[in-house]
């Protein structure tokens, strides 16, 4: 799989927010937000008002790099979420929450979304008793992700916290290493601070 290499702090620097892409940095003071505020490059403190257009773009990277996912796959999410009933740019972003990476990392399972596709590729799950090593899987509501036995007393389930604290629609059994979808994400519990609009605004020109 095609994946972005360029130093990762600078895509929130480039977004002008926090993306959280890399685990515990992400809440110290080396957080490169903390840092060093502005763009990358050398137009350092300076931003140019943007367009429409501008604002409608960001949008969208803003949302592809928070989840880690590529043009082709974000095009092909966002098709899924035009044809479900509904508000289409709740259902982009709950689609994207249903990822099984980003399941994995909301459950603690992993620091990162970048860290979650990892351990999912090498299979270290399974979900509803069957292995899936699928991290674009979409999961649905009733769903439980066990880490499977072999795996268990490697890094790092081996050392999850039992103060793990998940959004309030999973569920999460540390000791047994097992979460489960409660319910489906709504906007409210979606903690990505982007404004959906703006990406159904710009692929719907
Ligand atoms: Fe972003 Fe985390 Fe880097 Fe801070 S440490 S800039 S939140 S990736």
């Amino acid at each position: 799989m095609a994946k972005y290499t360029d130093a990762t702090c600078r895509l929130c620097r480039r977004e002008n927010d926090k993306l959280f892409l890399k685990g515990d940095r992400c809440y110290s003071n080396k957080c490169a937000m903390v840092r060093r505020k502005g763009p990358p490059g050398q137009n350092v403190g300076r931003r140019r008002k943007e367009s429409e257009y501008g604002r409608q773009l960001r949008a969208k990277q803003k949302t592809k790099r928070f989840y880690g996912v590529l043009e082709k796959q974000f095009r092909k999410t966002y098709a899924r979420a035009e044809q479900m009933s509904g508000i289409t740019g709740e259902n982009l972003l709950q689609l994207l929450e249903r990822r099984f990476d980003n399941v994995v990392y909301r459950l603690g399972f992993a620091e990162s979304r970048a860290m979650a596709r990892q351990l999912v590729t090498h299979g270290h799950f399974h979900v509803n008793g069957k292995r899936l090593d699928i991290p674009s899987a979409t999961l649905n509501e009733g769903d439980e992700i066990t880490v499977i036995e072999r795996s268990k007393k490697l890094m790092p389930f081996a050392e999850l916290e039992a103060s793990t604290t998940v959004p309030a629609w999973l569920e999460m059994d540390v000791n047994q290493l097992k979460g489960k979808i409660v319910s489906l994400p709504t906007r409210e519990e979606i903690d990505i601070n982007v404004e959906e609009t703006l990406i159904v605004e710009l692929y719907s020109k």
